[in-house]
């Protein structure tokens, strides 16, 4: 068979069992995979994978140190011929449900739900949705009987909504290499070659509490020889307030600074100004009558990759210096600003013209006659993240938003794009690997 007979045949068979791949979903959907609790999971796609008996090797070994959470990898020898290596890496964690967003969700969030034209359930999005896809992506070209001439590599990872790349570095260091690979979010099914850095970032203002009856005193002039203002306490929340307006505006300057072809290019979802500065945790006071003695906040910063990390960070402290240097308090008991806190994920742009996104962006158009749209991946990817770091250049794609719910309550992803995904997964494995 050539490559065109050969994807013929995949798409045929992916239609045709298109029932079986989004039950298999739902399947895969009913088993919680909170992250660090994978094992489960990863127990249920090892047995599935070994059960269809169709790959040349399922590996299986744990990543950590209590043997806990292990990876799976598929693979799919090549043999031999004109073709490269391919993998296809999709985590297999998924964000919480905590008690306060149950009640937010209409659906049982660990229960695969259809109904009009999606699936529902915590994952179902982020990203079993794309998993999915690509397993039965390769069990279509086994099915087909379609001997691929290089290899076919899926990564099932622990630990990607941590940021660690526990499960990918793992597979790395394991040996499994490619000169390309796809990295599975919800991106849309765009194809995002540009990757956003974020980091965390957290600020600490210093207050002084006292009860808050001396309000008055800590607001208004007293006479003279009594303390008043900050000699009686100072609200840390109040002063946070400032710099909260502060990062807004400066947001608001980074959106307009930083424009980008790939911004809001084609037909598009992803928006544009990705540039963002989202302060996503504040606490701050000890007790509810007492002026605020402390005041934290946590966020998180997106940049894109042709801006500076250093330069980013310059930026926010000088905002702070500024702001500090007009308040009479601030400028004795500035800030702490740290960043990283928790993870720093670096940027990465992957140029749309070399061999791999090509091949995508065909086997794309062949999987559902539509051009391929090139994009920047909103949320941080940590797997592609870990990737690059060992070498291995690649591009994030998947079913599904992360508007979707991802996340968030009600995750779902559209069934019509698992599908059009399972093909354009079939489609690059049998032009990239190459027919034997
Ligand atoms: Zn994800």
């Amino acid at each position: 068979v050539n490559k065109k007979e050969a994807r013929e045949k995949a798409f045929n068979y992916i239609d045709k069992h298109r029932s079986e791949i989004l039950d298999w979903l739902c399947g895969y959907v009913e088993i919680p995979s909170v992250t660090l609790h994978e094992l489960q999971v990863q127990e249920w796609t090892r047995d599935q994978l070994l059960q269809w008996g169709m790959f040349d090797k399922v590996d299986y070994w744990p990543v950590d140190a209590e043997a806990k959470r292990p990876d799976v990898v598929a693979l799919i020898s090549g043999r031999g011929g004109a073709g490269e290596k391919l993998i296809y890496n999709g985590h297999c964690d998924t964000a919480p449900v905590e008690k306060d967003q149950r009640p937010l969700w209409s659906v049982e969030p660990f229960k695969g739900t259809m109904k009009d034209g999606r699936i529902y359930g915590r994952g179902a999005n982020d990203v079993k949705g794309g998993n999915t896809a690509m397993t039965w992506a390769a069990r279509a070209i086994k099915e087909c009987e379609i001997e691929l001439a290089n290899d076919l590599i899926l990564e099932f990872v622990v630990g990607e909504e941590h940021g660690t790349g526990i499960g990918t570095d793992a597979a790395t260091e394991r040996g499994y290499r490619a000169p390309f690979c796809i990295a599975l979010e919800p991106t849309n099914c765009e194809i995002a070659s540009v990757m956003l850095g974020n980091f965390t970032m957290r600020m600490y203002v210093k207050g002084k509490g006292v009860h808050t009856s001396a309000k008055n005193l800590m607001l208004y002039p007293q006479r003279y020889g009594l303390p008043c203002g900050n000699e009686v306490a100072v609200d840390a929340i109040e002063k946070m307030d400032r710099f909260l307006h502060a990062f807004r505006d400066l947001e608001r300057q980074w959106g307009l600074r930083y424009r980008h072809p790939l911004l809001g290019a084609a037909r598009s979802t992803q928006g544009l100004a990705p540039f963002t500065i989202c302060v996503s945790i504040i606490r701050g006071g000890t007790y509810y009558s007492s002026i605020p003695e402390f005041c934290q906040i946590d966020g998180e910063v997106y940049y894109p990759p042709w801006v500076k990390y250093e330069d980013i960070i310059k930026e926010i402290k000088d905002l702070i210096a500024h702001v500090s240097a007009t308040d009479d308090w601030l400028r004795e008991n500035p800030p702490v600003f740290e960043a990283p806190v928790l993870f720093h994920q670096v940027t990465r742009e992957e140029p749309m013209d070399v061999p791999g996104c090509r091949a995508f962006a065909n086997a794309w158009k062949e999987a559902t006659g539509e051009e391929a749209i090139f994009n920047v991946f909103k949320g941080g990817c940590g797997e592609i993240t870990y990737l690059h770091k060992a070498g291995i250049p690649g591009v994030v794609f998947g079913p599904g938003d992360l508007l979707q719910g991802a996340h968030g309550p009600d995750e779902f992803v559209p069934v019509e794009q698992v599908m059009q995904a399972t093909k354009a997964f079939a489609a690059m494995a049998i032009d990239w690997c190459g027919v034997a």
